[in-house]
Formats: structure tokens, C-alpha cells, sequence
């Protein structure tokens, strides 16, 4: 049997959308796919004439490289947004099987699932004395008993930012191998003290979303990935839109990934966790503030005396935070991003205030 969980029954054979580019071999004079003959005013050098390659071949393997996979365990997708909502696609049957989140979490995995009319297993995070903590064994006997086909866990957490140690990823794929696919969402590990999960040998059914709307600051652009196993990749690929990666935003990724980008990187990744540090420390400190989260990602989750107090004042200063009070669990809770310096001097001098009229 394979480690890698049965995909979607009905879809078995499917072969999607065949586009022009996906059938064109060599030519000179490409007459399949009803592009115009004349450039764009808005394009003089008619670069964007042409329907893009469905997986532009240069940022494939440029990605694949510098993510440490081979290109063909690689899908690009229009942010791991598209590859989540692909994911749930090709793995649930709808009534059917189930995707396994942990919330309080990032909120796409649950839309996709219902989307496609996938049944929504929780495991709620339990609030340590440390830290949001992921009941692992839990997640692994929920997923088996109910029929999960996909879960998904978020190292570094978004919204607490805590990491899940590789090992224990590992093991929970291996004990879901023929069962789940062990979708690991990596949207922060840039920020991270802990390595990705891709640096290792890991089981089939293990499977990584990354970005470059994060770390790579370009989140307008639209480029994620999956790694996971050629087998999936190439199923996945049936199940996409055809042309997923406009050739504009191809182009800027690659040079995301040139080695000057990746050492501005590098050097940004470290300005921002030392700003993460600074603005935890000033934060934990204030009246106001009830318990930061440590955090390996470019945000922290704040608990507040008074979150309305704190919000309003954030506002009044003209900053905008996420308000995380709908959220299970964090019913006195901001999510604040790591801004620049002065951004981040401004959300401490916008609370200073908060609570005080109050003592
Ligand atoms: C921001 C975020 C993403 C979305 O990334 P895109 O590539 O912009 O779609 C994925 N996962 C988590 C946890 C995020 O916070």
C-alpha cells in the first residue's frame, strides 16, 4: 500500500483542461491557441501575447533549488491559497471525507473544505503555560476515527506563531500514511529559529505549502508552492486552472530567488525577528497587556485587560491590527505584524495610554 492517501475515487483518470500550451511542441508559426498576432500598446515587446507556461519552467526549478526538493515534487500555484483549495479538491470527496484543522488557525483550510462540501474535523490548540500547543496524538487518533483525507498544520502557527518540532511532523505523517496526506503550511518559516521540514527525508505523505508573499514581501504577486509527492503533483496539475502563474509575476519571483535577492532576504529576516524581540519585550511590560505569545513568525498575539481599550487606541493612532476576538480562545486578542522600527515605536507609544484612566 502506498504512504500516500487515496486520492479523490471519481476523479480517478481525470486529465482536466487540455490547453493549447500544454499540447504544443515545436514550431515556428503557433496557430493553436487564438492568440492575437500583434502586440499589446500596453506590452510593446508582445512578451505577454503568448498564454504563460502552466509551470514556468525557470522558477520551478530555481524554487525547487532553493527549497531543497527536486522540481518535480513541486507545484507553483497562485499562492498556497490556490494549493490549499486544490488539496481539499483532489483529496475529499464531498460528504464524504473530512480535512483535519486546529484552531484557532489560519481560516482557509476550514473555506476550502466547505467550499467543496469536505467534512471539518477539530482539534482545538490547548493554551499551555508557555505557549498554543498541538495535541499531536489527539490530531492522529481524530484524523484516523473520522475520515480524514487531509491535515493541515501550521508551523510557525499563524495566529500564535509557536513551531512544531520536525520530529514529531514526521511521526504524525508516519502513523497517517495510507490514511492522510500531512499537510505541513510553512507560510512563516523564514522568521523561524526551527528549519523547514523540507531540509529532511520525509515520509510520502508528507506534504509542505510555501510562499513568497511572506518572507519575500511579495504577497501582489500570487506565487506559492507545494511540495509533496511527483505522484500528487502530477494529479494536482489535471486539477488546476490552466494558466496559474501570470508570466509578470514568473518573472519577479525569479528574481526573488537570484542569490543578491536572498541575501537582502537573509539580512531582512534578521532586522525583523530582532524587531519581533524588541516589540515583545516593550509590549510585555505594559499595563495594558495581559501575555504575549512567543512567536517564530513576523507577528505577535497579544492578549489585552481590555482588547476594545486597545484596539480603539491602536485605531485612534491610525493602526490598523488584526482583531482576533472572533476567533475561539482568543476573545481578549490582537494579532499585531512586525512593522518597520518606527511602525513598531508607534503601536507601543498608541498603547501607553490604554488602562490608565482606569488605575
Ligand atoms: C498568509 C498565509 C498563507 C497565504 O499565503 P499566500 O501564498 O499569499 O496565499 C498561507 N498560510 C498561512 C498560515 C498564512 O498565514
Amino acid at each position: 500500500m502506498s504512504a500516500v492517501p487515496p486520492l479523490r475515487e471519481d476523479l480517478r483518470g481525470f486529465d482536466g483542461y487540455r490547453s493549447a500550451r500544454r499540447e504544443a511542441a515545436t514550431g515556428r508559426s503557433w496557430l493553436n491557441a487564438n492568440e492575437s498576432p500583434w502586440a499589446s500598446p500596453a506590452d510593446p515587446d508582445g512578451r505577454l501575447r503568448r498564454y504563460p507556461d502552466p509551470q514556468p519552467a525557470v522558477l520551478r526549478d530555481m524554487l525547487a533549488a532553493h527549497l531543497g526538493c527536486r522540481p518535480g515534487e513541486l507545484l507553483l500555484t497562485r499562492g498556497s491559497d490556490e494549493a490549499i483549495d486544490l488539496l481539499v479538491r483532489g483529496f475529499c470527496s464531498p460528504d464524504r471525507d473530512a480535512v483535519l484543522v486546529t484552531p484557532p488557525v489560519f481560516g482557509m483550510y476550514a473555506v476550502s473544505a466547505r467550499l467543496q462540501g469536505a467534512r471539518l474535523l477539530e482539534v482545538p490548540l490547548s493554551d499551555g503555560a508557555d505557549d498554543f500547543r498541538v495535541d499531536l496524538d489527539r490530531v492522529v487518533d481524530v484524523a484516523l476515527d473520522g475520515g480524514a483525507r487531509l491535515v493541515f498544520l501550521c508551523s510557525p502557527g499563524n495566529p500564535a506563531g509557536g513551531v512544531i518540532d520536525p520530529d514529531r511532523l514526521e511521526e504524525v505523517a508516519l502513523r497517517l500514511a495510507g490514511t492522510a496526506l500531512l499537510v505541513v503550511d510553512e507560510a512563516y518559516i523564514e522568521f523561524a529559529d526551527a528549519p523547514s521540514v523540507l531540509v529532511r527525508e520525509r515520509p510520502a505523505n508528507l506534504a509542505v505549502l510555501r510562499t513568497l508573499s511572506k518572507a519575500h514581501a511579495l504577497a501582489g504577486a500570487r506565487v506559492g508552492a507545494l511540495v509533496a509527492d511527483p505522484g500528487v503533483i502530477g494529479f494536482l496539475r489535471h486539477c488546476q486552472a490552466p494558466y496559474p502563474v501570470p508570466d509578470p509575476c514568473a518573472r519577479l519571483a525569479v528574481r526573488a530567488l537570484s542569490p543578491e535577492s536572498l541575501r537582502a532576504l537573509q539580512a531582512r529576516t534578521d532586522d525583523l525577528r530582532r524587531e519581533r524581540a524588541r516589540l515583545r519585550d516593550a509590549l510585555a511590560t505594559m499595563p495594558c497587556v495581559r501575555r504575549v505569545y512567543p512567536s517564530q513568525a513576523n507577528f505577535l498575539l497579544v492578549r489585552f485587560t481590555d482588547a476594545d481599550a486597545a484596539d480603539a487606541a491602536l485605531r485612534s493612532a491610525g493602526i490598523v491590527v488584526r482583531d482576533m476576538r472572533p476567533m475561539p480562545q482568543l476573545g481578549d486578542a490582537l494579532r499585531i505584524t512586525i512593522g518597520t522600527a518606527q511602525e513598531n515605536d508607534a503601536v507601543v507609544q498608541a498603547l501607553q495610554s490604554v488602562g490608565e484612566d482606569r488605575a
